[in-house]
């Protein structure tokens, strides 16, 4: 059995498409959403994020304003910033790029966003919303992954999701979705015991580690739909390439539903954060 591939440049594609129209009209209203994005220091892949999350508020229709920082900069200036985009009528969201420089408390800059302008959904706040049922915004990769499984209709309820990883920005958030989803969620990290028993569980498999094909073919269940979430770049030796946390070659002969990496979740990620956007300018545009 070769398992379909869920690509999710082709439903980003036509998340996307509803999103330009919903941004069309709010503009009309003269309510451009806005997204700022602020970036410090000169970490690569912080850099293509940024760039790629710029390039699609434009191609959206969305305007988009952006902030670089060397890493040596003190805190208190990027504080101030946000402090600026806070009070900022015309800015809808406000995103700081992580990882940020081991100068900064990374909790406390997250804090300093206003909640209802916190599109990426990591402020206590909105974590503790989530948490509670009714979330503000939804952190935007699980997000991605909620959007992709109902796009293909994974019956959720009553299945067993696994999760590997426990992140605050994937693993964690992921876990409450499925959960409020009625999904039977089990949370998988670096102290697990016996991963393979609990990933050949899964009905839903989603891995969110970071580690190169580290979850083989054996460790899949039949028929499972394998998400995978990992972005990891190969050695140079090893060819350079993008590669999952899952072996797709190996996965894709015993799952029946698949993402690829990259053009997987990677894609959605973005989308959803335009999608945020959009639902916060909405929000300023109903008066609330
Ligand atoms: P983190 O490093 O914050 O978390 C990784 C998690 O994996 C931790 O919970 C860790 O456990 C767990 N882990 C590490 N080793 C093992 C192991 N051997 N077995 C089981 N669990 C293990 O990463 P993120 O959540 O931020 O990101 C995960 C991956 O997803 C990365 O490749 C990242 O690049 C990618 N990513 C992709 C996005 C996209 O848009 N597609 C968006 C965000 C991230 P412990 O807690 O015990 O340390």
């Amino acid at each position: 059995m070769s398992a379909r591939i869920l690509d999710g440049n082709a439903l980003s594609a036509s998340v996307r498409s509803g999103l330009a129209e919903r941004a069309l009209n709010l503009t009309a209203r003269r309510i451009t959403p806005c997204l700022a994005v602020v970036l410090v220091g000169e970490n690569p892949a912080s850099a293509v994020y940024v760039r790629n999350k710029v390039k699609a508020c434009e191609v959206a229709g969305m305007r988009s304003l952006r902030f670089d920082y060397p890493a040596d900069v003190k805190p208190a200036e990027v504080l101030e910033r946000i402090a600026a985009l806070n009070a900022d009528p015309g800015v809808h969201g406000i995103l700081v790029q992580l990882p940020l420089p081991p100068q900064f408390d990374s909790d406390a800059v997250l804090e300093a966003i206003a909640p209802e302008k916190d599109v990426d959904g990591f402020h206590a706040q909105n974590v503790g919303a989530l948490m509670q049922g009714h979330p503000r915004f939804i952190p935007c990769t699980p997000y991605g992954v909620m959007e992709m499984l109902r796009s293909e209709q994974v019956p959720l309820k009553g299945a067993e999701a696994v999760i590997v990883g426990r992140s605050n920005i994937v693993g964690k958030p992921m876990a409450m979705l499925l959960v409020a989803a009625s999904a039977t969620v089990t949370v998988c990290h670096s102290q697990t015991r016996d991963l393979a028993f609990h990933t050949r569980r899964a009905d839903i498999l989603v891995a969110a580690v970071g580690k190169a094909r580290m979850i083989g073919g054996d460790m899949i269940k039949p028929g499972a739909v394998v998400i995978d979430v990992g972005i990891n770049r190969l050695p140079p030796e090893e060819g350079g390439k993008l590669v999952g946390d899952v072996d797709f070659e190996a996965a894709k002969e015993v799952a029946s539903l698949i993402t690829p990496v990259p053009g997987g979740v990677g894609p959605m990620t973005i989308t959803m954060l335009l999608a945020n956007t959009i639902e916060s300018a909405e929000r300023v545009a109903r008066g609330r």
